[in-house]
């Protein structure tokens, strides 16, 4: 069945803005599980938090919807224990789930909730025009930090393996088709399933050119289903090595297996 996931809102993000690629990468995703059979169109819920990146909600034609600021993983929490024949999937920023919302999305991972999460990391707040986030580097200069700030920034994929996340993966926006795949095995996976995707904001941090030089694709030697070492190839990144791919999976039994009446 061929599908259009395409809608008639004008896309206001700047042009070339990374955002546009993680907007063509979904929509790969879901219309290639659902030609395929393997999902239905109307058991898709795509929720988004507040930031530029919650904008994707306008561009696709997927049951969606804007939660509050932070609070898109709770929101996802709920629809999935409403009806957890759904595939539940989120995208939030940097800002709103590991600034506003950071206890939501660590206690979600914590309990394994079937939902997967897509955090467009810009290491910026950029839809209020520049300050800094938790994953801001030390010295960033923003409107709230003008001489740098003075706290080192937080790694998502390590805070996620920290708090028990069954399915770790990063991805770097500007590969579309590898970004899709990694959005693929996350929709896949059973529990709580979480992807940094590194993606620039091309006006207010512009790290583009900094991260094409420095990622590099995990190869089959890689033991995902390996807690150490996972947080040895999370721990042993460098300024001058970002390891992209799954970094961990694992299967546990899903909170909502433990929670609802079976
Ligand atoms: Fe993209 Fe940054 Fe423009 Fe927002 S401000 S649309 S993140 S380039």
């Amino acid at each position: 069945m061929a599908i259009d996931l395409t809608t008639d809102a004008e896309v206001t993000w700047c042009p070339g803005c990374p955002n546009s690629q993680i907007l063509v990468a979904f929509r790969q995703a879901v219309t290639e599980f659902v030609e395929a059979g393997e999902m239905e169109l109307h058991n898709i819920v795509a929720g988004a938090g507040v930031g530029c990146h919650g904008k994707i909600s306008d561009y696709l034609e997927v049951n969606t919807f804007n939660s509050l600021h932070g609070r898109i993983v709770p929101t996802l929490t709920g629809i999935k224990l409403g009806n957890p024949n759904l595939n539940v999937v989120g995208f939030s920023g940097d800002g709103d789930s590991f600034s506003e919302g950071f206890n939501h999305i660590t206690h979600a991972a914590r309990s394994n909730t079937d939902i997967t999460v897509f955090l467009h990391n810009n290491q910026v707040f950029a839809l209020t025009t520049g300050q800094a986030t938790t994953t801001s580097p030390k010295g960033f200069k923003g409107g709230t930090t003008p001489y740098g700030s003075v706290n080192e920034p937080v790694n998502p994929a390590l805070i996620m393996l920290a708090m028990g996340a069954t399915f770790v993966a990063r991805t770097f926006a500007a590969d579309i088709t590898k970004t899709k795949e990694i959005m693929k095995a996350a929709m896949q996976h059973k529990g709580f399933a979480f992807v940094d995707i590194i993606q620039p904001c091309i006006t207010f941090f512009d790290t583009r050119e900094y991260y094409k030089d420095r990622v590099y694709w995990l190869d089959g030697k890689h033991r995902k289903g390996n807690i150490d070492s996972a947080f040895k190839v999370v721990r042993g990144a460098t300024e001058d090595r970002v390891p992209l791919g799954i970094l961990y999976q694992a299967e546990q039994p899903t909170f909502e297996e433990n929670i609802l009446p079976r």
